[in-house]
Order: C-alpha cells, then structure tokens, then sequence
C-alpha cells in the first residue's frame, strides 16, 4: 500500500502552440529538441530514471520524432528503466459534434505505436493532446495495447474557441477501470485512468502550479493512501519545452524532490503491475 507518481514529460515545444502560424513555421528544431530530451534523461535520474515521455505526433508534424536519433533516445530511456508513451495532437477531431470521427484518430495512435512497435519499442501509455479523450477512444487504445492513459485531469473542463476539447467533471481523483460508455467513471474495459495528481487544492502539474501546491498535493495523497488503506497512482506532469529553461528545469528538480519525500515514482509498467495484483 503506498503512493506511486509516474513523472510524465508531454513532447510538446512552444512553437507548436502558435497555432496562427503556418504548418512549416511550427516545425520543431532537430538540435534543439534533442538537446532537451537529453536533460529529461539527466533531470529523471534523481528518481531512478523513472521516465515516461509522451511521443507528440500532430498534423504538423507526425513522424518527426521517428528519426533515428530520436529512436536511439526513447531505446535509452527504457533501457535505464523509463518508457515512451503515445502523445495525439489531433484535438480538433474533439471538436464538438465530431466526437464520432474516429477514424483520423486511430490512424494516428496506430500509426505511431505501430512505427513504434516494428522498432521493438512497445508502448503501452497514452495521452491526448490538451488532456483531449472521449469514451470512443477506448476501444482504439485497446486494440494498439495501450493499457493506461493519462489524460484525465480531475475537474478539467476545456472549451477552446466555443469548441468542446476536454471534460474530466466528476472523474475520479485515482487510478480506475474506464468505462466503455463514459470515460469519467469506473468500469470493465481494459484501460486504466492514471489522473493528474489533484489533492488538498493542489496539483502536481508543474508548470502552472507552485511548489507549494505541489507540496499539498503530495501532502493530501500520502494522507489518502493511509485513510484510505489502498494504493494511489497518479501522474506529475511536465512538458518537453520546460528544459529549455535553467529556472524551470530547477523547478521540475524541486517538484521531484518534494513528491519523493512523500511517496515512489514508478515506471508505466511497474505501475500496471501494482494494478494488476489489485482487484479492479
Ligand atoms: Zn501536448
């Protein structure tokens, strides 16, 4: 019985969110998205390499983290004991009334795990862009072994542009069996929620947050787990273009160190493994 954290890293960079921009005005640079994946590896090892890094893909740009010098980077990061996951900013298919159009979705996540897989690296996490997913998603993740996905963040209602893009109201503030027919509530498909860490008013996601909430967070998650007597998983998140900053990448180190104190950071896999000796 315990507190488990997966620390998440979003592949994201910031022009990709200058969405006024032309496609080719919002590719990411090679020399410098390498040089910050590398200090995620660095920054990851003060909690035993326990890495996961949701590989983007987007129109802008689906296959640009698929070269080689990317792979050989996502082989290191499992080798020292962290994974990749599946990262889809496909988030205009949510927009409201195309809930149904499913099949631009799955092309993508197929489509990257299967790239990913005829590498030998085989994924089993998945997160939606902007915290993006409807219920219809799940059979998808299912059927590319996605087995958890992190993108619930408790409470999360996000319209952009009078369009619907993400709705976590009333989702559970730990680890659940989805439901087929809705994502916010416990059910018997075979995905597994990993939501935001969320507790005592504060969240562990980094870069909107301070360390103070990250310390309450951890704080009332730890409280949780011993009234509570069971497990908690749940996720620290962070993004890609955060370790361009020496002020942020500190931040990210001191988020770490505070969650350590409170509980164990943990890989996907170590995590579905804890969940699978649990009755859910
Ligand atoms: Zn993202």
């Amino acid at each position: 019985m315990g507190l488990y954290y997966i620390f998440t890293v979003d592949g994201d960079w910031d022009e990709y969110f200058y969405s006024k921009l032309s496609n080719s005005a919002r590719q990411p640079n090679k020399k410098t998205l390498l040089a910050m994946v590398k200090r995620e590896i660095r920054v990851a090892a003060s909690i035993n390499n326990r890495l996961l890094h949701f590989i983007h893909t987007s129109p802008v740009t689906p296959d640009f983290f698929l070269q080689p010098e990317f792979i050989s980077l996502w082989r290191e990061m499992k080798a020292r004991g962290g994974n990749v996951g599946i990262h889809c900013h496909t988030e205009d298919l949510f927009h409201e009334g195309r809930f149904s159009d499913l099949e631009k979705m799955k092309k993508s996540i197929s489509s990257l795990t299967e790239s990913l897989v005829s590498k030998e690296i085989n994924p089993i996490s998945y997160r939606g862009g902007y915290m993006a997913f409807c219920e219809k998603n799940i059979p998808i993740l299912e059927e590319n072994g996605l087995l958890l996905d992190f993108s619930c963040d408790p409470g999360r209602y996000l319209r952009l542009e009078g369009e619907l893009i993400a709705d976590w109201r009333g989702a559970p503030e730990t680890h659940y069996r989805m439901s087929y027919e809705d994502h916010r509530k416990p059910g018997n498909s075979k995905v597994i929620e990993i939501p935001l860490g969320k507790a005592g008013g504060g969240t562990l996601y980094i870069e909107t947050t301070s360390l103070l909430s990250i310390w309450k967070a951890a704080l009332a998650l730890a409280k949780k787990v011993k009234e509570e007597k069971r497990d908690i998983i749940v996720s620290v998140l962070s993004h890609t273009y955060e370790f361009a900053s020496f002020w942020k990448r500190l931040k990210i180190k001191l988020a770490l160190f505070i969650c350590k104190k409170y509980g164990i950071f943990v890989s996907d896999e170590e995590a579905l493994e804890i969940i699978n000796q649990q009755k859910m």
